[in-house]
């Protein structure tokens, strides 16, 4: 599953998430951000619309951080930066 905040999207590899016992990602997003994440049927999820998760979400990242470090690495977030790019490639950092 995925869903976006104002400026990131996060998206969620529903399958690695069998097996966790921590549900890190739910408790940091109730600590961190404002518990837009929550468990639905034993996997994290979001019940908000997306208007309202763009508007609550404060994009802190902790779910992925504490995913990697308690979960089993299910999250990735896409943050994207204007002009990443055209910058590796004027300075020679390109991957
Ligand atoms: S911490 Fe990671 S593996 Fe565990 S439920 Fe959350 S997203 Fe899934």
């Amino acid at each position: 599953m995925e869903f976006e905040e104002r400026t990131i999207k996060i998206i969620i590899e529903e399958e690695k998430c069998e097996g966790c016992e921590t549900h890190a990602c739910v408790e940091a997003c109730k600590t961190f951000d404002r518990g837009i994440l929550e468990l639905i049927d034993g996997k994290p999820g979001v019940s908000l619309s997306p208007e309202d998760l763009k508007r609550k979400g404060t994009e802190c990242l902790a779910c992925e951080y504490e995913c990697w470090f308690r979960g089993n690495g299910a999250i990735r977030i896409e943050v994207p930066i204007p002009g990443l790019e055209e910058y590796r490639r004027k300075h020679g950092t390109s991957f």
